[in-house]
């Protein structure tokens, strides 16, 4: 028997405009701001989830978060309330890294939950500095958030897809799950 699932939506658009209860980070593990989605997030947000990050790393988080974990901060002037950052993998051809890349989206499904965020919007972890084949990428991300997100904890998943490629690939997956 299937499990009830919240609605899982593709949009194509900019991480930082989503009206959501959590966004979900691209970060690395310093926490301390990169390119990419991260840039954008600090930027459009403001000074205060620089702050956050800074106290994590000078609390629970000294050495950093680690690859394929998650933590919660504010989202400062963003849209959203929560900002959750996520260390995906760097891809590599020579090892199998997809177990970290699909811990990203669990983990950072386990923060939203804890935090009691219904509706989280993801970007495609990995797939943009870090390498990542974005077919793998988006069914990677499409088949964990499928089977750990569950209706009872969340109303709405959405991946925000920067470009058409990035759109059609996650289209692909989630048609391909049926
Ligand atoms: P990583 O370092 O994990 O690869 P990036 O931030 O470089 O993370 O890229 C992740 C994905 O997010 C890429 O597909 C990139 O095109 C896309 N992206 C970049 N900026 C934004 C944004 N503002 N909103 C949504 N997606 C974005």
């Amino acid at each position: 028997m299937s499990r009830s699932q919240p609605s899982l939506t593709l949009v194509r658009g900019d991480i930082t405009e989503q009206d959501v209860d959590a966004v979900v980070n691209a970060a690395n593990s310093s926490l301390l701001g990169g390119g990419g989605v991260d840039g954008a997030i600090h930027r459009r947000g403001g000074p205060a989830i620089l702050a956050a990050c800074r106290d994590l790393r000078a609390s629970h988080y000294g050495k950093g978060l680690a690859t394929g974990q998650s933590v919660a901060t504010t989202a400062g002037e963003l849209p959203a309330r929560h900002v959750i950052h996520t260390v995906g993998p760097v891809y590599s051809p020579r090892e199998d890294r997809s177990g970290l890349l699909a811990s990203c989206y669990r983990t950072a499904l386990g923060v939203a939950r804890e935090i009691g965020a219904r509706t989280v919007a993801f970007p495609a972890v990995s797939t943009g500095i870090y390498g990542w084949p974005m077919d793998d990428g988006a069914r990677i991300a499409i088949r964990t958030v499928a089977e750990a997100a569950t209706a009872e904890a969340f109303d709405e998943i959405r991946f925000v897809l920067f470009d058409v490629d990035a759109y059609t690939a996650f289209q692909e997956a989630l048609d391909a799950r049926g």
